[in-house]
């Protein structure tokens, strides 16, 4: 699978230096500064856009004035690297106008190299949850970004507020003949199939989750559940567990014509015939799920990733 299942982040996030604001205004001023402007990311040819500290501040006449996130520096060399998030104040003036154009990092994220897009990821992640927790849960006094980006504390009762991640279980299903089972979503585009997917209730466990997510979904009952790996999915919060998992009664899939309204179990030769003709469109290649079609599908010898090409976009 991907090299993202590296245990080792190519960036250090440094967490001891969130608590020294000294350091961390001296850090911002050698900074590569990856901008989130309106929840959307700038990149050209697969590489990330940064600013410096000048550009911001160049810009300031242009964009709200932001707030600034910590995301570590570069195991590699020690870079620090920064969010900034921030909005249009009005329409774009004439230095702002080279911004437009920048993306939803779903668009971006399938080009970018891996130390691109574990920033990225991180960045967009982080503004996510900033954006959408302006006020304390409390008390509903507004809060303020602080420790470098990493808690909202309160203005009225100082309680803090840490950045929160939704985990979602993804489920490559397969029967006894090593087939796997995929399902359409009806927001897809048309022909779109991938792997079962679902939200992890409280009190339940993964493995729970996984059993009852794949019969809720696509009518099956499944065993043998073996996690596989797990991917960041910042859109707007989650992370993605992902899983393999075996039925015994491939014949009784079926969908719950709601989340999903299609399924279709595919063997290798299948799928090859299927793509080739445009009968089938396979999740982008920044998913988790493309990974895993992929892994199964090239772990016989005979069958090549470039067999499955396409559905490197995705809905923005
Ligand atoms: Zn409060």
């Amino acid at each position: 699978m991907s090299a993202r299942n590296q245990s080792l982040s190519p960036i250090d996030r440094a967490s001891h230096l969130r608590t020294d604001a000294a350091a961390l205004n001296l850090l911002w001023n050698s900074a590569q500064i990856v901008p989130i402007i309106a929840g959307h990311i700038g990149a050209n040819d697969g590489e990330l856009r940064f600013l410096t500290h000048e550009s911001v501040e160049f810009l300031s006449a242009s964009f709200e004035s932001g707030e600034r996130y910590f995301l570590g520096l570069a195991r590699d060399g020690g870079q620090p690297y920064f969010a900034w998030r921030t909005s249009w104040i009005n329409e774009p003036t004439d230095e702002a106008v080279k911004f437009e154009g920048f993306k939803t990092l779903r668009e971006v994220g399938g080009d970018l190299s891996e130390f691109d897009l574990t920033l990225a990821m991180h960045a967009v992640g982080l503004s996510n949850w900033h954006d959408s927790h302006p006020q304390c849960s409390r008390c509903g006094e507004n809060t303020v970004s602080d420790l470098g980006g990493s808690v909202r504390v309160c203005v009225s009762d100082s309680s803090q507020h840490h950045p929160r991640t939704d985990p979602a279980v993804i489920v490559l299903v397969k029967d006894s003949d090593d087939r796997i089972l995929l399902g359409h979503q009806p927001i897809w585009p048309e022909k779109r199939f991938s792997t079962f997917a679902g939200f992890v209730e409280p009190g339940e466990s993964f493995e729970e989750c996984v059993s009852r997510e794949v019969f809720e979904e696509a009518g099956v009952y499944c065993n043998d559940i073996k996690y596989l790996t797990s991917q960041a999915w910042p859109f707007p919060a989650s992370i993605m567990i992902a899983f393999e998992a075996v039925t015994d009664h491939p014949e009784t899939a079926k969908p719950d014509g709601f989340e999903i309204t299609e399924v279709e179990w595919f063997s290798r030769e299948e799928m090859k015939v299927a793509v080739a003709s445009g009968q089938l469109l396979l999740p982008p290649s920044i998913s988790v799920a493309r990974k895993m079609i992929t892994g199964w599908y090239t772990s016989k010898s005979g069958y090549t990733a470039s067999d499955l090409f396409g559905g490197e976009s995705w809905r923005p």
